[in-house]
């Protein structure tokens, strides 16, 4: 669908500006030209030069706009993702600029804008360390020789009539009430049914107008009638998964971003048209660009 940069302008246009082009100088939305040498188009009363690029991540890159559709193509169509070094050979540019773009790409999928209703789950996974993955309460205690691990706090919302749940995962610095609550005030909106472990930190949430059940982990129980915290495990299994076969190893700098990703993609399971691809393409907006 993306032969060369003219096509990939062409849709970045008609995405960024679905009106069509607001003159910034006449104040209104007049036709525009394609300029024939540079990745713009002029407005045909007054001339104003509009450059669709400006304030995205493609701004000022030496790299082609075809070569970034492609790397996005790239990350968005292959089911757990790909890295950098793949991107490197699939695309033909040098590691670091794989790796910028890589970079660039993530840091359009952030999770600040997810709210959750309905049924949440909430629950926490730990990463890094020999036996990382695994819970608090099954890790030994932190003592002699104890790597350190890094939290990450995370929450779902169940799906419903066949439409898949979304997610939100985020790197914490610790799991203390003081720390996650705040979390779930930010993504979860009031009434809403919140289903979590025995955890204490997690005893405030009654108090925020939650409906709040637990299920006893320590006590073997896993389920109560639709009680549990299966979904958002079975997104840390999808992260874990991904990690494991793609990445080999996180950095905690950098963990954020791949659970941006990982999160991107379970909250765009359903998107029609280009599917993931079109998701990935209408996340890229012009920041700060007048
Ligand atoms: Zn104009």
């Amino acid at each position: 669908m993306f032969p060369d940069d003219a096509t990939c302008l062409e849709y970045l246009v008609v995405s960024l500006y679905p009106d069509g082009i607001h003159c910034p100088t006449c104040q209104k939305v007049t036709k525009h030209h394609r300029d024939a040498s540079r990745p713009s188009y002029t407005c045909q009363f007054c001339g104003h030069h509009e450059h669709p690029m400006k304030g995205t991540i493609f701004e000022g890159s030496a790299t082609s706009l075809k070569l970034w559709f492609d790397a996005i193509y790239l990350m968005a169509s292959t089911r757990c993702g790909i890295s950098a070094k793949q991107l490197e050979r699939e695309i033909g540019v040098t590691y670091k600029t794989a790796w910028r773009m890589f970079k660039q790409i993530r840091s359009m999928l952030d999770q600040d804008e997810t709210f959750l209703s309905g049924v949440v789950e909430m629950d926490e996974m730990y990463v890094g360390g020999k036996d990382k993955w695994k819970h608090e309460a099954k890790r030994p205690h932190a003592g002699r020789g104890a790597v350190s691990k890094t939290p990450v706090h995370g929450m779902v919302q169940r799906g419903t009539d066949g439409k898949h749940g979304r997610v939100v995962a985020k790197v914490v610095a610790d799991t203390k009430a003081d720390t996650l609550i705040p979390r779930a005030k930010m993504h979860i909106l009031p009434a809403t049914t919140v289903f979590t472990d025995e955890m204490r930190s997690y005893n405030d949430l009654e108090d925020l107008g939650y409906a709040h059940d637990r299920v006893n982990h320590s006590q073997g129980v896993y389920v109560s009638g639709d009680v549990h915290t299966n979904t958002i495990e079975g997104f840390w299994a999808t992260v874990k998964r991904g990690i494991g076969g793609t990445y080999h190893a996180v950095s905690t700098k950098h963990l954020q971003s791949y659970l941006d990703e990982y999160a991107f993609r379970y909250n765009n399971r359903d998107a029609i048209g280009l599917g993931m691809t079109g998701a990935f393409l209408a996340a890229v907006v012009r920041k700060d660009a007048s």
